[in-house]
């Protein structure tokens, strides 16, 4: 089965917190759709799938019911379908009460959940909120749960925090690092950004990495080139194919698929993935 470090980890990131039909009509927004998504994008070649939800008028939210509706019907697709998959929710949502944005962890034990370590000014729009307060409870909330935190690091600051709470025990070692680069107010989506980070990665850190938007495609030949542990594509951060062609995850995944193929890198099971990352399956 080849050299487990040489696989990569595939995460589709499904609809974010933002992205609307508007804009393209592919975005899963219903519990319904997302778990088609999961579905699909499992059967594509993605190891992990990274959730939003959204409540009935398509609007982000972290109501933890929402949650529970849409994990509890995308993982009975799953089954149904006879298709494995990784479950990463995330726990970003800075106008949203704290016990909101970590409510649906103990519920529905998701192998992962997103952790960013800092806030910024989210493209001159809001403040993307991670007190030093939620961070602790985020990292010793996961601890007790066994839920591997992936850590997005969008800014350079951020790399500084995570090995701040690395050292404080708030995280545990090896961690698992997704770079979210293009974002406007953190670090641009272009190698000077990718070559400042990746030698302040923690000792046996795991990583992964995505472009927003025109970065998308830049950023993950880029992972490539420097040896990434996965590549995360998905209507969350890229809507389009190529320029005026609109995505689908199911598109994005694939292509994915292609890129590693071309480099002659093996894509990761779930089962895999879960080895290389060290996931606890619970539920
Ligand atoms: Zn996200």
């Amino acid at each position: 089965m080849g050299n487990l470090k040489d696989k990569v980890i595939i995460t589709a990131a499904l609809c974010g917190a933002g992205t609307t039909k508007a804009q393209n009509p592919n975005v899963p927004i219903t519990p319904e759709e997302i778990a088609a998504d999961v579905v699909a994008c499992a059967k594509a070649g993605a190891a992990i799938v990274h959730l939003h939800v959204r409540d009935e008028n398509g609007v982000n939210s972290m109501e933890p019911s929402r949650f529970i509706e849409v994990v509890t019907l995308a993982r009975k697709a799953c089954e149904e379908a006879g298709v494995d998959v990784i479950f990463n929710c995330t726990t970003s949502g800075g106008k949203w009460p704290e016990e909101k944005r970590l409510g649906h962890l103990p519920e529905l034990l998701p192998e992962m959940c997103s952790c960013s370590p800092g806030t910024m000014n989210w493209s001159n729009s809001y403040v993307f909120l991670n007190t030093p307060q939620f961070i602790e409870k985020l990292g010793t909330l996961t601890q007790e749960l066994k839920i591997k935190p992936e850590i997005e690091i969008f800014d350079a600051g951020m790399m500084g925090n995570l090995n701040y709470y690395i050292k404080k025990g708030f995280i545990a070692e090896p961690p698992h690092v997704q770079f979210v680069l293009g974002v406007t107010g953190g670090m641009p989506g272009n190698i000077e950004s990718l070559s400042y980070l990746l030698p302040k990665l923690p000792e046996g850190a795991t990583w992964s990495i995505t472009g927003i938007g025109k970065s998308h495609m830049p950023m993950m030949l880029a992972g490539l080139a420097a040896g990434c542990n996965g590549l995360r594509v998905g209507l969350e951060d890229n809507i389009y194919m190529e320029k005026g062609v609109l995505a689908t995850n199911v598109s994005l995944v694939e292509r994915a698929v292609e890129l590693c193929k071309v480099v002659g890198r093996e894509i990761a099971t779930p089962a895999e993935a879960r080895e290389i990352l060290g996931l606890v399956k619970q539920k």
